[in-house]
């Protein structure tokens, strides 16, 4: 692959244009959603999850130079990345290894491409039997949860269950063990 990426990588995008000191943007960095082998498996394309920064850590008005850059971007623009980046946080290769996954309302993009990824090895027949056990915890419990699908979605095997649980002070979550 020209770009390869491994799950539990990031890339770092750099916004076009100039801050208020006349620099250019220094780059923010993504976390990888998207298996080794692609969004679309086979194609050297990946896929990001981001958030659209419109509110400060105070909840103050402001407008994210990153995150809205990449959330308008149009079909066919071309984007600068550097990376790939990461070496400590990848799958073990073993496909027999139990993998445990603990992420709360934001930064759950590693763990989607690892489990599509264990997924994409259960259908080629080259998974054997190490077990996935993700627990995520929703930021926004009010709000739909875009992962909830997927995990309904899960094959329903020995090693598979999906499972709502209750997180401390009330906070409903999910437990999903794919
Ligand atoms: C290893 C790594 C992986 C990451 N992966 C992801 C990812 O998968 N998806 C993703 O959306 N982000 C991810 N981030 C965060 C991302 O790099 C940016 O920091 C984020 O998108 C905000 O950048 P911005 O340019 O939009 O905001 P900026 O223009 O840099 O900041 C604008 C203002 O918003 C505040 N701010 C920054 N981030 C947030 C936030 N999340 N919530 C509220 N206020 C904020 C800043 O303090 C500042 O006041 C990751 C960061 C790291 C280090």
């Amino acid at each position: 692959m020209p770009f390869p990426v491994l799950e539990g990588q990031s890339i770092g995008i750099i916004p076009p244009g100039t801050d208020a000191e006349g620099r250019a943007h220094h780059a923010r960095q993504y976390s990888i959603a998207s298996p080794r082998n692609g969004e679309r498996p086979g194609y050297n394309n990946l896929s990001l999850t981001v958030k659209r920064v419109l509110e400060d850590h105070q909840g103050q008005p402001v407008r994210g130079v990153g995150s809205n850059y990449l959330c308008d971007l149009k079909v066919g623009d071309k984007v600068q990345v550097i990376g790939p980046f990461g070496a400590s946080f990848l799958m073990p290769n073993h496909a027999r290894s139990h993998i445990v996954m603990i992420c709360t309302g934001t930064g759950s993009a590693p763990m989607r491409a690892m489990t599509e990824w264990r997924r994409r090895l259960r259908a080629s027949g080259k998974f054997e039997s190490g077990k996935l056990m993700l627990f995520f915890r929703r930021a926004h419990p009010a709000r739909s949860c875009r992962t909830s699908g997927r995990c309904k979605a899960c094959p329903r095997t020995s090693s598979t269950s999906t499972s709502p649980s209750r997180a401390r002070r009330a906070v409903p979550s999910a437990t999903c063990r794919t």
